[in-house]
């Protein structure tokens, strides 16, 4: 199926050449002879302030002004926005662009706006005045980019009514939402498949962070594309940092990210409801402003959460997976799971949602042995539901892939090998990292370490579950090997156990957490739901007498981290720190009056630079990444004011 397709290689940074640079100047191995990179530079640089591109950024929308269709895949926070909304500004007539969601929609369009950019929407919570001045613009072609769901651009007369108006092509943003093998289908995407058949010579172009082979091949497909340019960046997220560490006390362990990242936004997945309700109220208890987010909460109080946390009136949102696709704060500085998630596609894609603005990011993953055992659980039931309702679609393989899902998803949590190259290998691609490591995960960190003595308390630990007659838990097995006196032991009379007290050396958190990998490597298993007790496998038999080698890891001792992240910088820059603090404020005050998401108006990286650079004219505003024409006229007086008050009031 792939041969009709054409890959083209990544190549690396492509530089967009400054103001007043002609774009032969530019050091670069991308093409940037056409003429349209030269139309493309200038509108890149005045309307976004951006002077840089990012990998395949060019070949995408090059291939996109030659009429090309295309599919683009780049990781969350890659980019891809640009790449349908520069060429946009740059080609005649309209652009459509087809969004799942009327939220992604809205901040794109608000972003837009803000950028100066003749970009609207068409959705179903608009007002009719509102939307018949849409309709008003979009007639006059005053339009350049139009936001619309599939459904509504697939009503029937709508699609020729664009035609007759200028229509010059179509983005079909989280693409991946058209296939059966992504993680988000959604039916009323397949209608697009329309577009192409209808409209042959119309270029289409699809953009998704899904990297999988599968899921790429039948956007293809299914949008009917004709010899497409597929172009799949690199999908590893260097900014971000991962760790997985045993879960033990999980209200304290995840309180303790959140107090590194006081002040800062972050998402908290759990698997339950009551989980995600508990933990939302110990955190709010302890301080931290969260709120919880599931599918059993009403729609308004949904929309009312989502909405405080990107106005940055919420910093936490303790979630199942059903809050996410709809989250575009760039600004999100940790994602912790607090629970094993069910595949690697959704850890990849829930991590993703941190630090999509570039800048140092944070995943925490705690993970206990015992998730497997309920995720199996759920699954299983699940199945079995789905099994009565649609007998076709379900059945035992599907449930056999899950599960194997889950697997791979247990062994990433558990082999000590650089996450990063973990994860870029999954999604089939290669990982040169430096020599000395990604420099961005627990194990390249030195953070954990293969415990010396592994084998012989892993053989403790699995005699002492046979001594327990394999009829006992972690919290009890963990008690008998050190030595604790509970009134289950003195009822079991464990006391008198050969393995009683042979770890009495180790934490509570030491002992559970070598039995979490014990679960995880499969040489423990767990069996019963209500009162889930430990029994050998066949490989725990071996390794118990020896037969077999084992390596369990530690948590390196003496490795405290920093208490709380500064703001975020470009290298080379040291921002004040009380200026970035005041500059943030100045940003929600702005945000407010005009009804926009605080990011909107300036990201953090680009306030990071105006509290590190100090900027005093208008043209050294336009020279900070982020800060175009538009918004250097529109907010440069206002924030250059604010900066000289505070270098005025810190020289006093
Ligand atoms: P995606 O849609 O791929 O998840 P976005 O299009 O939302 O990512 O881009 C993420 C952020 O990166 C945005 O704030 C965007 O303005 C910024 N960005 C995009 N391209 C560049 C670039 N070449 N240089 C600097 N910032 C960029
Ligand atoms: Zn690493």
């Amino acid at each position: 199926m792939s041969d009709f397709l054409t890959e083209i290689p990544t190549t690396g940074n492509a530089s967009l050449p400054a103001p007043g640079e002609s774009p032969g100047d530019a050091a670069s191995d991308a093409d940037l002879s056409t003429p349209a990179s030269d139309a493309l530079a200038s509108v890149i640089a005045r309307t976004w302030g951006i002077h840089q591109l990012r990998p395949l950024q060019l070949e995408a929308m090059n291939a996109n002004l030659a009429d090309r269709d295309v599919v683009l895949v780049l990781p969350t926070g890659g980019g891809k926005s640009l790449c349908y909304q520069a060429p946009a500004l740059v080609r005649d007539g309209l652009t459509i662009v087809v969004s799942p969601l009327i939220s992604l929609m809205k901040d794109q369009v608000d972003g837009l706006v803000q950028n100066g950019v003749a970009a609207g929407m068409l959705t179903s919570v608009q007002s009719s005045s509102e939307l018949r001045h849409v309709y008003e613009e979009l007639e006059a072609r005053r339009l350049k980019l139009l936001f619309v769901a599939p459904e509504r651009l697939m009503m029937p007369g709508f699609l020729d009514k664009l035609v007759a108006n200028g229509l010059a092509a179509v983005a079909v943003d989280e693409a991946h939402c058209i296939s059966h093998w992504g993680h988000n289908f959604r039916p009323e995407y397949r209608q697009l498949g329309e577009l192409k058949a209808k409209n042959p010579s119309l270029p289409v172009h699809a953009f998704t962070a899904t990297a999988t082979a599968t899921v790429r091949d039948d956007i293809a497909l299914q949008l009917g594309l004709i010899d497409p340019a597929v172009l799949v960046g690199p999908c590893d997220r260097p900014n971000l940092t991962y760790r997985v560490q045993s879960r033990h006390d999980v209200t304290r362990q995840v309180l303790d990210v959140a107090k590194r990242h006081e002040g800062q936004a972050g998402i908290v997945y759990c698997i339950s409801r009551k989980e995600v309700e508990r933990l939302a109220k110990d955190l709010a208890d302890a301080g931290v402003k969260s709120l919880p987010y599931h599918a059993g909460l009403s729609p308004d109080l949904r929309r009312s959460t989502q909405e405080r946390f990107l106005n940055e009136d919420v910093d936490v949102v303790c979630a199942t997976v059903a809050f996410g696709m709809g989250i575009d704060r760039t600004d999100v500085r940790f994602v912790v799971h607090a629970a094993l998630p069910k595949g690697v596609e959704q850890y990849g894609q829930e991590t993703g949602r941190a630090g999509r603005d570039g800048l140092p990011s944070e995943c925490v993953l705690f993970y206990s042995g015992t998730d497997y055992y309920s995720w199996k659980g759920l699954l299983e039931r699940g199945h079995a539901e789905a099994d009565n309702n649609f007998g076709e679609t379900a059945g035992e393989d599907a449930l056999e892939a899950s599960i194997a899902r889950l697997g791979r998803m247990v062994s990433f949590a558990t082999r000590p090998i650089c996450r990063h190259r973990q994860l870029v290998e999954y999604f089939g691609q290669e990982y040169d990292a430096a020599a000395d490591g990604c420099g961005a995960c627990d194990v390249c960190l030195g953070e954990i370490r293969v415990e010396p003595e592994s084998q012989v308390i892993a053989q403790k630990i699995l005699s002492c579950v046979v001594r327990c007659e394999q009829r006992y838990g972690a919290h009890h097995v963990a008690s008998v090997l050190r030595g604790a006196a509970t009134a289950g032991i003195r009822q079991a009379r464990h006391e008198s156990l050969s393995t009683y007290g042979i770890l009495k050396d180790a934490t509570v958190s030491q002992v559970r957490g070598w039995i979490d990998q014990l679960v995880g490597l499969d040489h423990l298993r767990v069996q019963g739901d209500r009162y889930p007790t430990l029994y050998l496998s066949p490989t725990g038999v071996e390794v118990m007498r020896g037969e077999l080698d084992i390596e369990l890891l530690a948590v390196a001792a003496g490795k405290k981290r920093k208490k709380r992240t500064g703001p975020v910088f470009e290298e080379g820059e040291t921002p004040d720190e009380a200026l970035f603090e005041s500059l943030r404020e100045l940003r929600r005050e702005i945000a407010r009056e005009r009804a926009v998401p605080p990011y909107v108006i300036f990201n953090d990286r680009t306030l990071a630079s105006l509290a590190s650079r100090k900027p005093n004219t208008e043209a050294e505003l336009l020279d900070i990444r982020g800060i175009g024409e538009k918004k250097a006229a529109d907010l440069g007086e206002v924030f250059l004011a604010h900066i000289a008050e505070h270098v005025r009031a810190a020289a006093d």
